[in-house]
């Protein structure tokens, strides 16, 4: 009934501490005919999103209209406005002027977001990032080389869930990941962001905003056409790809935002016509209807600033793995299961959110016999002294939170491609999840195998599903932005609207 565990044992654990190992893994475990039934509910929801009062899954409009040609050129300033950090760029896109260089260059700073900021007000957080911006401008001379009439073009990437009704707009439907910032939810960043750019008088044009996930398709588009989706899995998790506009039910075909992005090279049929959809997934089946919800999730949930929310992120995101291990240990600790020798201290255990994505990869990347590592990590990270009896629970732990994780990030991507049709193509992904996590791709795409069967691939060109492969994306939020931003000027300039 389930894959067994592909570690070598270190110590037999006791028989209490055993059963309990074998009821986790069970409700753990996303058996392959749990992903078939997740993702046929998956794929209504998606479908769901798309029409004109969906629910459930938003399915954001994100007005870039075509994939880039490779020839986009221009110099940007973006701005990424992640979970951690704020990283400012100035990037020179080259496009077919590279002539087999690098087709884009970066000069970046990064500033780490306060953590009161993250619960702060609307005023805190964009005071600090036009502060930021402003540095950056002046460090690098670009208040010199811009004006008010010629202002410096601006990207601005955002990764949380926005509507869009233009691509310069974006109304916060809800934070996500942690955080409650006052007085932004149901408002336009690009307006509250504009205002505090031109308080300081800063020679600017806030051109568009950008999903993450659109950002790593357009950044990966524009070196690889295979490119079908851009994918995050990191602190959250969420995707993009071009829907077709007959698709958007949303949408008005003959709503002039759409008809004027029409190129001459474009037929006129719907079906032909694309639109990027950023589907912000992670909100799939928040009416609790398909994924296997454990009490540790549920406590996430019912802790965290926006319960009810996020659902899938909540299962699968970077954020949370590393909770719903510390949970798990806590509750077995409570029980007296683990730790419970008096110079055992769990006070560091008891601090919500002390065990992140990394702590899980450090022990799923420890091949040390004694392991070495892991034990550091207890005693510099959580001031524990694990057993051995305790490093090989932490060890199964570890293993069976990441898998059902990684099984779980296969179902939104295989949603999207069943759904689509999509038979083969390069799945751009980016996150600390896909790109730190030792054993993710790998998971991910044998549970991808699922829906395609038969040959399985890795290595050098990407874990693959069958024909549906995993790539590391190109730098979304800085280039891919930038490359977006550059589009809308070329568009804007053809007498687009
Ligand atoms: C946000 C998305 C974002 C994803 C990955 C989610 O929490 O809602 O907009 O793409 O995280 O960063
Ligand atoms: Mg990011």
């Amino acid at each position: 009934w389930r894959q067994r565990s592909e570690l070598d044992k270190l110590a037999d654990l006791p028989r209490e501490l055993d059963e309990e190992l074998t009821q986790l893994d069970q409700d753990f475990w996303v058996s392959g005919n749990k992903l078939k039934e997740i993702v046929s509910r998956f794929r209504e929801e998606l479908d769901e999103g798309l029409s004109k009062d969906g629910q459930n899954i938003p399915m954001n409009v994100a007005w870039v209209h075509n994939l880039p040609t490779g020839k986009e050129k221009g110099t940007i300033l973006t701005l990424d406005l992640g979970g951690t950090n704020l990283r400012v760029c100035k990037v020179d896109l080259h496009g077919d002027e590279a002539q087999g260089k690098e087709k884009s260059t970066l000069d970046q700073e990064q500033y780490t977001l306060p953590e009161e900021l993250k619960t702060g007000d609307a005023e805190g957080l964009w005071t600090f990032i036009a502060e930021k911006v402003e540095t950056f401008v002046e460090d690098k001379g670009l208040d010199k080389e811009y004006s008010k009439e010629q202002p410096m073009p601006l990207g601005f990437t955002f990764s949380y869930p926005a509507t869009q009704e233009r691509i310069d707009h974006a109304v916060l439907q809800t934070w996500t990941k942690g955080f409650d910032i006052k007085g932004v939810e149901g408002n336009d960043v690009a307006q509250q962001l504009r205002d505090k750019l031109e308080e300081r008088g800063l020679p600017i044009e806030l051109v568009c905003v950008v999903n993450d996930t659109v950002g790593a398709m357009i950044a990966s588009a524009y070196n690889d056409s295979k490119t079908i989706i851009g994918a995050i899995f990191g602190t959250g998790c969420n995707a993009a790809y071009m829907a077709s506009l007959s698709d958007i039910r949303k949408l008005d075909p003959k709503d002039e935002r759409v008809t004027a992005t029409q190129t001459p090279n474009q037929s006129n049929s719907a079906k032909d016509q694309k639109m990027a959809i950023n589907c912000e997934y992670g909100a799939f089946d928040n009416a609790h209807r398909v994924l296997p919800r454990t009490q540790y999730d549920s406590q996430i949930d019912a802790e965290s600033p926006r319960p009810g929310e996020q659902t899938f992120e909540k299962l699968s995101a970077g954020l949370y793995l590393g909770e719903i291990f510390r949970l798990i240990l806590l509750d077995l600790a409570d029980r007296n299961l683990v730790f419970n020798d008096d110079d055992q201290d769990t006070e560091k255990l008891r601090t919500s959110y002390a065990i992140d994505t990394g702590f899980l990869s450090q022990i799923e990347d420890d091949e040390s016999p004694s392991f070495t590592s892991t034990r550091t990590m207890f005693r510099q990270q959580l001031n524990l002294n694990p057993s051995d009896v305790e490093i090989e629970l932490a060890r199964r732990l570890a293993e069976v939170i990441a898998v059902r994780g990684a099984r779980l990030c296969a179902c939104g991507v295989a949603a999207i491609c069943t759904k689509e049709g999509i038979k083969k193509g390069h799945v751009a992904a980016d996150g600390s999840v896909a790109n730190k996590h030792p054993k993710f791709k790998r998971r991910w795409a044998k549970a991808l195998g699922r829906f395609w069967g038969g040959r399985r691939s890795g290595g050098a060109g990407g874990w693959g599903g069958g024909p549906i492969k995993i790539t590391s994306a190109e730098d979304g939020s800085g280039v891919g932005c930038a490359i977006i931003a550059a589009m809308e000027i070329g568009r804007r300039g053809k007498g687009g609207n």
